[in-house]
């Protein structure tokens, strides 16, 4: 359905598995390959963008991670 509404708008697809995210002024910064300055985050419970920006890590009182 994606690569549909993709191939739709024209636009080229690139496949790459998005290992780090960083903010580079303006732009983001994804694995040293790709630079945009919009990112929409659609990549299910391990969204890196997700993980990289709006995850807050949680600890339990013992200090052990907990699953979220
Ligand atoms: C067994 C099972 C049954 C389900 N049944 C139902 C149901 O009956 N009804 C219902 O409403 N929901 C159901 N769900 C939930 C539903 O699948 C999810 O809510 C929905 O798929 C979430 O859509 P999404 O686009 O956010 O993420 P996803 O569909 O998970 O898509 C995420 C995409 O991001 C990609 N991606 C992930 N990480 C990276 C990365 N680092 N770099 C690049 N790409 C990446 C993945 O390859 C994937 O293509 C079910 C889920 C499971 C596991």
């Amino acid at each position: 359905m994606i690569e549909w509404l993709l191939k739709r708008a024209g636009v080229p697809i690139h496949h790459h598995e998005v290992k780090n995210i960083r903010r580079d002024g303006g732009y983001y910064i994804l694995d040293e390959q790709y630079r945009c300055r919009y990112l929409v985050g659609a990549g299910g419970t391990n969204c890196p963008v997700y993980r990289s920006f709006f995850r807050q890590e949680q600890t339990s009182v013992s200090g052990q991670n907990n699953m979220i």
